[in-house]
């Protein structure tokens, strides 16, 4: 696996961090940028994430065999009608979103409602609360999965130069259908960010909330970690996996209305039944 030249759209800790891994294994030849803040862009050029900066996407694109969109949610779009015109006879198109239905119906849309073979979806399942190109690291990817949601009119050399790109990085390769995908992380990504942005944005408009984090301790940090998440990614992966996202909160309410409801009949052993249940089963899957 070589890629001659590859765009990243989008230069940030996800896309950044595919160039450098890429780079440190020596299978990319030419790293061109671009993206929508010049001063990210300049860091990505002082860091070596990237080769050559361009002025437009389709700039970024020309030439590329391998052109990956790493912006927020709501910037595909654009940027796919931007560079449709642009790409090359050989390039295989693909993306990081962190939902996928929203990704298939920006290609279909700008593509007049025909998948074009070359592009290929998928979702690195790896991160963290930080952005921009000073936070990508070579190693972001190792032994971590990236899902490949691939389209039934993705050709299977596409599909297979994108899989080969990723364990390139270290990455475990798995494969699921859009709704699995859109589905499954509602529930293991986005719900938990909306429920640790809710309790700090709770926190946020009391007139204690000064006395509250000084009293915070290793709970409180675990579980509010993500909410230091870029907030325009969060509002994007909302908004465009909202059905599912809906689901899986309102399955939290009543969870939430089921304790509240046991804590008002001071039926603790049954409390106790379901803290011991929780905790076997995060055992049982996560390790102690
Ligand atoms: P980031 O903020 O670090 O990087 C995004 C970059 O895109 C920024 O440099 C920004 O300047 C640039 N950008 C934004 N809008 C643009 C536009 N219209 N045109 C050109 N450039 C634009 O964010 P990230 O964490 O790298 O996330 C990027 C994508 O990866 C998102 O789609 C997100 O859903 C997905 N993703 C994120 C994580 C995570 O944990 N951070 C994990 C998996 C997938």
């Amino acid at each position: 696996m070589k890629i001659t030249r590859l765009a990243i759209l989008g230069v940030g800790l996800i896309g950044g961090s595919l160039a450098l891994a890429l780079k440190e294994k020596g299978l990319v030849g030419e790293v061109v940028g671009y993206g929508r803040s010049q001063a990210n862009i300049d860091e990505a050029l002082a860091l070596g994430i990237i080769d050559v900066a361009k002025p437009t996407a389709a700039e970024a694109v020309e030439g590329a065999d391998m052109v990956v969109l790493a912006v927020p949610l709501a910037s595909m779009r654009p940027l796919l009608a931007d560079i449709r015109d642009a790409l090359s006879d050989n390039v295989v198109l693909t993306d990081v979103g962190s939902a996928k239905q929203c990704w298939v119906d920006d290609v279909l849309s700008v593509w007049d409602g025909v998948w074009p073979s070359f592009a290929v979806p998928a979702h690195p399942i790896a991160g963290a609360e930080r952005s921009g190109a000073a936070a990508a690291k070579a190693d972001l990817y190792v032994q971590r999965k990236v899902v490949i949601t691939a389209h039934q009119d993705s050709a299977d050399d596409a599909i297979q130069r994108v899989t080969d790109m990723w364990q390139a990085t270290g990455a475990d390769v798995r494969h699921m259908s859009v709704h699995d995908h859109d589905q499954t992380f509602a529930w293991t990504s986005h719900l938990p960010h909306l429920l640790s942005f809710a309790l700090v944005d709770m926190f946020s408009q009391r007139s204690d909330v000064a006395r509250l984090f000084d009293y915070t301790a290793g709970g409180f940090r675990d579980f509010t970690r993500i909410a230091a998440s870029d907030p325009e990614m969060w509002r994007d992966i909302v908004q465009l996996n909202s059905v599912a996202i809906s689901e899986a909160l309102v399955a939290y309410q009543a969870q939430v209305a089921d304790y509240l409801a046991l804590i008002e009949a001071k039926d603790w052993d049954t409390l106790s039944v379901h803290f011991a249940r929780a905790r076997d089963t995060r055992d049982h899957f996560l390790g102690k």
